[in-house]
């Protein structure tokens, strides 16, 4: 069967990647993809963006199944209208995505349904938000009710920078449209996890646990960008906490949609705080993988994902084994100078062909690309072309391992200005040996 994969990061190189594997699959389209992408044995690029484009083309292609990899073609509607082309594809609706597309939906919905989450008010007028503030405690944080491409939350340390904060957004629209709406929310103590299941509507099927890297700089310092790295399995999600994240977040969010009437098809990620008495509380829900999260828990997949997905798409996942890769898995990202502010462009990347030539063959790491093109349609220069440019994966029989394999890698390849974290997974293997 043909499939497509909608997006052109990382994410969408590993979930094409793993898709390309399974003997079932004849060909696996990426929109638009990237230089790695295209690389790729079993994948091939096209060049459109506009969800009435990609549905032609999935008509024309008889592509028997499209999954989306990032947010904004399922805010935009993607899933609506390929299903009225009678097209399968795997991911929300619109009205289901803004589960992630507006936060104050989001809460709504935890609220109704009981899924535990700090205490908030919404606000779209400015002297509300302030009165209201004047009522908490710091620190207190500041959320835009929509998408902001990882900008719009502000942790307040004090009252005085909340106050400044609901003028940025609400009265100078710092952030547009996103920052239309805002949520006023409690500080949570505790320790981030991220958890994510494939959702068929009914069922919940768990993916291997990872941990996201969020700041720029080494030990969490600098500003926010979309992810600098991630390893799996994440240790901090025990079996008991596993348990618990399934009974009180995940089951009640897949039968929550369905007693509002709706159906929760895709992948369903929670940010979630662990906080130090072990309660688990929900900072945010993506309806979609992460990046890049997705790349360790792609390499360590060992399941055929096509399979998967169709036990999602009938409903029956609750009949699915799901086998992973014992090994621990590793990525980091290298991004391009000036990230997340201003990345520079059209850098030539070396050490990539040297690399594939003489080690491409190992089942122990991928090089996913994400802000990769060709120069002067020479397929043998490939320079940068966004913030996050590569993610360097790599299987070990423990973090540790992994991460020194990733890393030995990634020394050898270069660009100009090329910033990377030094510390992914460190954590992680500190709370390992402990
Ligand atoms: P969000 O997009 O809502 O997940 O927020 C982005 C980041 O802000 C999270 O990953 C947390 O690091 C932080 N954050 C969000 N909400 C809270 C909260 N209520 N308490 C503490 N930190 C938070």
């Amino acid at each position: 069967m043909k499939l497509l994969v909608i997006g052109s990061g990382g994410r969408e190189h590993a979930l094409a990647w793993k898709l390309s594997q399974s003997p079932r699959a004849s060909k696996v389209y990426v929109a638009p993809g990237n230089a790695g992408t295209a690389l790729e044995p079993g994948l091939e690029n096209i060049p459109f963006t506009a969800i009435s484009d990609l549905v032609v083309f999935a008509q024309k292609e008889k592509i028997a199944l499209t999954i989306v990899g990032p947010e904004s073609p399922l805010a935009n509607g993607i899933v609506d209208d390929f299903n009225a082309a009678g097209l399968k594809i795997f991911g929300p609706t619109k009205k289901v995505a803004q589960l992630e597309s507006s936060k104050t939906f989001a809460k709504a919905f935890m609220q109704r349904h009981s899924i535990p989450t700090a205490t908030f008010a919404s606000f779209d007028n400015p002297s509300e938000a302030h009165h209201y503030i004047d009522q908490r405690e710091a620190p207190i944080v500041i959320k835009a009710d929509g998408l902001a491409a990882g900008k719009g939350v502000i942790i307040a340390m004090t009252l005085t920078e909340a106050h400044e904060a609901v003028d940025t957004i609400l009265i100078e629209h710092r952030l547009g449209e996103a920052g239309a709406r805002i949520l006023i929310e409690d500080y949570l103590e505790g320790e981030e996890a991220s958890f994510i299941v494939m959702s068929d509507g009914r069922n919940g099927l768990p993916l291997a646990t990872s941990q996201d890297h969020k700041r720029l700089l080494d030990n969490n310092r600098g500003p926010n960008t979309g992810g600098m790295g991630a390893y799996s399995p994440a240790q901090i999600i025990s079996p008991t906490l596993h348990a618990k994240i399934m009974r009180e977040v995940i089951t009640p969010t897949i039968q929550g949609m369905a007693r509002d009437g709706e159906i929760y098809t895709g992948f369903l990620y929670a940010g979630l705080m662990i906080t130090p008495r072990g309660e688990v509380k929900v900072l945010e829900f993506n309806c979609r993988l992460g990046d890049p999260e997705t790349q360790p828990i792609m390499l360590r997949l060992k399941s055929d994902l096509t399979i998967l997905l169709e036990h999602a798409m009938n409903r029956t996942l609750d009949k699915v084994e799901i086998e992973w890769d014992r090994r621990a898995a590793l990525g980091v990202v290298m991004a391009a100078e000036g990230y997340p502010d201003a990345p520079q462009k059209n850098d030539v990347i070396t050490g990539l062909t040297e690399i594939m030539t003489n080690q491409m063959s190992t089942d122990e790491f991928h090089i996913f690309h994400s802000g990769t093109t060709f120069g002067n349609q020479d397929k043998n220069e490939i320079l940068t072309a966004g913030g996050r440019v590569l993610c360097v994966t790599a299987l070990g029989e423990n973090i540790k391992l992994a991460h020194n394999r990733a890393y030995d890698i990634a020394s050898k390849i270069h660009f100009k200005g090329c910033q990377m974290r030094h510390d992914i997974g460190c954590k992680g293997i500190e709370n390992y040996s402990k």
